[in-house]
């Protein structure tokens, strides 16, 4: 990007946009992951501050950088021998221009600030996209479930939401689950909530059917991730039909893109966890996939027993300090990365470029490095950045919060239908506005660029707060 375009302010827009992402590293030290998602989304919008030097003026990118607030908390609980644990938990609420904060909650052992203000950050411009009424945060602990009892899990979720029920509210702010957050998590969370403030309200979403939760809310990550692909196939009048398909992880999302990817005829080969990878190469069919569910959901155990199962599958041992993660180099037609950040490095993408994926689209947030995202850029190939490619989500939590106000539950494919209308218009939004901006087939810009101009515009017309 060598352009020195003048604004009316006398710095042009590119060395204001370096400015802004000096700053954001002078003044968040040691949290690379947000870094790296500032510098993805500040990058394309060079090209919309050369036509709109009024958001230069207005500060907007300073503004949209800094958390509108940040919640961190002691969180202190008895684990089953009667020990005190005590825990670190946070809540971003990042921007709420256009709605109220909305984003999950992340619980793991390597959760830190860092990487809640990236998954904060990057949900402004997921929410946006999804043309619902939704700001954006993100919250949780380093608190790890693996291994835990329920009644571990229950008690510190309690503890948990004992601090996090003053800050949060159905039309304030309205967590969901992430990582080592799901339907029971939720059920915990809710129960206190309702006890503390003695009111039953959509408050969380992805809760069960019977208390205010909404049919396809679990389903709908992978779902979306997958009508995202349609869609970028769609362009170029192909299918995923017959594709082979890589997906990571194991966990909520993992478990519906297989599911999604079977009903429209694909053949999922292989699924991960932190220990290694499965990789079937007659593919994960639906009774597999049952399989996982309850070993995943039900006994929570680790994904090698798969191999042990299903005997033409092999699992492959992942190795943390090598760097070393087998899935990427595994040679099939599309990639659905769905486990948690960077998990696709620049090797990793050169694998399977090289090994002819024509497809990436991301379940997980920013599961590609920048090194990676730009190689798949280059090699044009079909790539679906994690805030589109992944806001079916938070769209359906949209939904929940929608039915939760009115009362009332959609059946599933009222549910599924809005859910596929979003994310094909998500695709064209991210489509139309990559060609606008001169960048034809780039979604990551398409991305960035169409969630940003409607949370940029709320907040000029909503005064400097
Ligand atoms: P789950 O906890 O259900 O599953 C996470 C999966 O990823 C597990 O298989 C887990 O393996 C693996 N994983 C997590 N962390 C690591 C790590 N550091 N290294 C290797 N493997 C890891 O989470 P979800 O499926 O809900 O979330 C997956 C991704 O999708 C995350 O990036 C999340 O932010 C994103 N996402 C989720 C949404 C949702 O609706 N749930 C919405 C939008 C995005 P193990 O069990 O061994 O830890």
């Amino acid at each position: 990007m060598a352009s020195t375009t003048a604004t009316p302010f006398g710095t042009s827009s590119n060395d204001y946009i370096d400015q802004v992402i000096s700053q954001v590293k002078a003044k968040n030290p040691a949290e690379p992951e947000f870094h790296q998602a500032v510098r993805e989304v500040l990058d394309s919008l060079r090209l919309v501050l050369k036509r709109h030097p009024e958001y230069q003026s207005a500060k907007i990118l300073e503004r949209i950088v800094e958390p509108e607030r940040v919640i961190l908390f002691r969180v202190p609980w008895i684990d089953d021998h009667g020990n005190v644990q005590v825990n670190r938990g946070f809540r971003i609420e990042m921007n709420s221009a256009i709605g109220p904060y909305k984003g999950g909650l992340r619980f793991h052992p390597s959760v830190n600030l860092g990487i809640l203000k990236f998954l904060a950050f990057e949900q402004v411009f997921k929410n946006s996209l999804t043309t619902l009424m939704m700001g954006g945060g993100k919250g949780g602990s380093d608190f790890d479930p693996k291994g835990k009892s329920d009644n571990e899990v229950m008690r510190f979720c309690q503890s948990f939401m004992t601090e996090l029920a003053r800050h949060i509210g159905p039309d304030t702010d309205v967590p969901a689950g992430d990582i080592g957050v799901g339907g029971r998590e939720i059920g915990y969370l809710f129960g206190q909530y309702k006890r503390l403030k003695n009111e039953f309200t959509g408050v969380l979403t992805g809760k069960g059917l019977n208390w205010g939760g909404s049919l396809i809310r679990p389903e709908a990550t992978g779902y979306g991730c997958v009508y995202f692909a349609a869609e970028m196939l769609k362009t170029k009048g192909d299918s995923l039909e017959g594709k082979e398909c890589l997906v990571s992880g194991s966990g909520n999302v993992s478990q519906y893109t297989v599911e999604k990817l079977l009903d429209l005829g694909a053949k999922p080969i292989t699924l991960s966890d932190s220990s290694g990878v499965i990789f079937d190469p007659e593919g994960i069919d639906r009774e597999k996939l049952h399989w996982v569910m309850e070993l995943k959901n039900m006994r929570r155990g680790r994904i090698r027993e798969y191999a042990e199962k299903f005997r033409k599958a092999e699992f492959l041992p992942t190795n943390v300090e090598l760097d070393h993660n087998p899935l990427w180099k595994i040679k099939a037609d599309c990639a659905f990365p769905s486990a948690t950040q960077n998990e696709i490095n620049a090797a990793d993408a050169a694998n399977l470029i090289k090994n002819g994926c024509k497809l990436v689209s991301e379940g997980a947030n920013m599961p590609s490095t920048a090194d990676a995202t730009n190689l798949f850029l280059d090699a044009k190939i079909f790539y679906g950045p994690a805030k589109a490619a992944n806001a079916g989500g938070v769209a359906t939590s949209g939904l929940e919060m929608s039915q939760n106000s009115m009362r009332l539950g959609w059946t599933r494919e009222e549910v599924d239908k809005r859910l596929h209308t979003i994310m094909c218009a998500i695709h064209k939004t991210c489509y139309d506005t990559a060609e606008a901006y001169g960048t034809p087939g780039n979604l990551v810009n398409g991305a960035n660029i169409g969630g940003f101009l409607k949370v940029a515009n709320a907040m000029m017309d909503q005064g400097l707060v």
